[in-house]
């Protein structure tokens, strides 16, 4: 008995944790500093944390009118209906339900390299096929008609990252909008908000309003300091919004998962602390690291150290772990998330010493 070819299947390679970095190297978890997985550094939401220890309770129950309450309540929020609203686990999961939703066996998608793997990750367990296009470091890592539209060939799906993770970067909502005009109508461009939060720029959710061709991705794990609860969600169009009912697992959010969104969306004091200290980080890095970075505006900076993986090691055995992006393709270079003022500041210290 063999499962089907997977051959073309790659497994997720995650930031290292802190507890598997402290085993490895015979320290205590304490003493090392974790910035090598985009995570809050100020922790999850205490109005979320306390939401988790009420609701424990009466987890005995299927998650069926917190999953409505959080639906109304990100509708609300983006003034849009609950329907297209299409929670999920992590923004992951939100991604399996739009290649779900719109894959047939065959059908291929358009990726950025380097990107987030899991795109193509989800596309290929939908049966899809995986094209990609680059994202250069000589155009600043630009997603833009001129960069994407000439890889274009009938995709069905295109994702953009705004803000780009590894680099950074932007798109414009008139570059979407230019992309989107520029594919045929059953193109969907999906736009990866994941770090939505972190950037000054408008969200692309008006754009959803406007037209049948792009939805949106966004999650808890990020500002609201959520990731070990899983909650993501898409916010789609209204003309097909009604799919989810069709691709959706059923309780796609858990009960703690959704009654911590609730909670989080009204701790508006720890998306605020969160948000300043991410912006104090980042012009931290660019001030003083002693390497190139780039510009941001997620809640990591990307910093060409020649060789990525030598730093990254070098840095951990000092107690501070941080990304080599050779699996995104861009081996001379590191990705360091925000930390709290004190974990950034060692994080400079650490990585000037070792570059
Ligand atoms: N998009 C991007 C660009 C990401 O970096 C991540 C997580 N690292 C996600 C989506 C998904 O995050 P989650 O499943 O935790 O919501």
């Amino acid at each position: 008995m063999e499962p089907r070819d997977l051959s073309a299947h790659v497994a997720y390679e995650a930031g290292r944790g802190v507890e598997e970095v402290a085993r490895d190297l015979g320290l205590d978890p304490e003493s090392l500093v974790k910035l090598s997985s985009n995570e809050n550094a100020y922790g999850p939401s205490p109005k979320a944390a306390d939401a988790i220890r009420e609701y424990a309770s009466r987890v005995h129950t299927y998650p069926k009118s917190s999953a409505a309450d959080l639906r109304e309540r990100l509708a609300d929020r983006w003034a849009v209906t609950p329907e297209q609203i299409w929670p999920a686990n992590g923004g992951d999961g939100a991604l399996d339900y739009l290649a779900r939703a719109m894959l047939d066996p065959g059908d291929s998608v358009l990726v950025p390299n380097p990107g987030f793997a899991y795109y193509g990750m989800s596309a290929r367990y939908h049966h899809g096929t995986v094209n990609e296009y680059p994202v250069r470091r000589e155009n600043d890592f630009a997603q833009n008609p001129d960069t994407v539209l000439p890889h274009y060939n009938g995709e069905r799906i295109i994702y953009l990252t705004s803000p780009h993770n590894p680099s950074g970067s932007e798109v414009s909502l008139s570059d979407i909008e230019a992309i989107a005009d520029g594919t045929d109508d059953e193109t969907l461009i999906v736009v990866d908000e994941a770090y939505g939060e972190f950037s000054q720029s408008p969200t692309t959710t008006a754009l959803v309003e406007e037209r049948d061709d792009v939805a949106v991705l966004r999650t808890f794990s990020k500002a609201y300091g959520l990731a070990g609860v899983r909650l993501g969600y898409a916010i789609v169009p209204d003309e097909w919004a009604d799919a989810y009912a069709r691709v959706n697992t059923p309780f796609a959010a858990s009960e703690i998962a959704c009654r911590a969104g609730l909670a989080a969306l009204e701790d508006d004091d720890h998306v605020e602390q969160t948000v300043e200290g991410v912006h104090w980080a980042r012009e931290y890095y660019h001030d003083n690291l002693d390497c190139r970075t780039y510009e941001s505006a997620g809640n990591f900076v990307l910093c060409h150290v020649g060789d990525g993986s030598a730093v990254a090691d070098a840095a951990q055995r000092e107690g501070v772990i941080v990304r080599d992006t050779s699996s995104f393709g861009l081996p001379e270079c590191i990705r360091v998330t925000c930390g709290t003022r004190e974990e950034t500041e060692r994080a400079v210290e650490v990585l000037n010493d070792v570059i």
